[in-house]
């Protein structure tokens, strides 16, 4: 049987999927890696991303802190992609329990996907420091300079910077739902960042499978592994 006819039997058979959607999943709506070593961000900016976005650099540099934000993070007008809206008709359809996910441009909601467990957080989500009032993506992205409460306050992104814990509410829902599915299929992850490297051995299902352009290290424990453009498999599940 082909690989992807393999892939359709057992999304059909399966009635408690999980997936994994990794950074892959983003650069296909659009969305670049802000790590990625382009010359142009490296001349512009005195310090690495991996400086910038830590929690110490956002409280004694807020106003570069911001202004590297604003420029490299905003992604309100993206939309969603083939595979966000595959994933929703999914969960429409009762057989997706949940997606778990690093990426913080909040695409899987936008899609229409109510369990969303988000790692890192969501450029949508902010509150202020002082009093913990919640704004929207909108307020933060157009406002001038640091964006600030009506209390006075700064307002700081619910996005998990470098040197801070992830979400317990959403790790322990990930593990969870991870301990108890019956296929959970990994996507545009290369596995080699934590979490998600840790959390996969939750796994007690019947089908692990990973969809990844490159090989992984979990490929050989993988029920069923794709090396293929995410594009090229996704358009052969879903039609628009
Ligand atoms: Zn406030």
């Amino acid at each position: 049987m082909k690989k992807i006819e393999l892939l359709k039997k057992i999304i059909n058979e399966s009635k408690n999927i999980v997936f994994f959607s990794g950074a892959g999943i983003s650069t296909l709506s659009g969305i670049k890696d802000f790590r990625s070593k382009d010359g142009l961000y490296n001349m512009k900016y005195k310090f690495p991303p991996e400086t910038i976005l830590s929690t110490g650099f956002f409280y004694a540099e807020t106003e570069e802190f911001y202004k590297f934000y604003k420029d490299k993070l905003n992604c309100l007008n993206v939309e969603p992609n083939i595979i966000h809206k595959y994933f929703y008709k999914l969960e429409k359809e009762g057989k997706l329990k949940s997606i778990i996910t690093q990426n913080i441009d909040g695409l899987h909601t936008k899609a229409g996907n109510k369990n969303v467990y988000e790692l890192h957080g969501t450029i949508y989500k902010n509150h202020c420091i002082k009093c913990g009032k919640f704004y929207d993506g909108n307020y933060v992205f157009s406002s001038k300079g640091v964006p600030k409460c009506t209390c006075g306050g700064i307002i700081k992104p619910d996005v998990v910077l470098y040197g801070e814990s992830l979400p317990e509410y959403d790790c322990n829902h990930a593990i969870n739902d991870i301990a108890n599915c019956d296929t959970l299929i990994v996507a545009g992850s290369s596995l080699t960042v934590y979490p998600a490297s840790g959390m996969l051995r939750y796994f007690r299902g019947k089908n692990f499978v990973i969809i990844n352009r490159d090989k992984t290290d979990y490929d050989s424990i993988a029920t069923l592994v794709i090396n293929d453009e995410l594009l090229n498999v996704f358009k052969q599940l879903y039609i628009e």
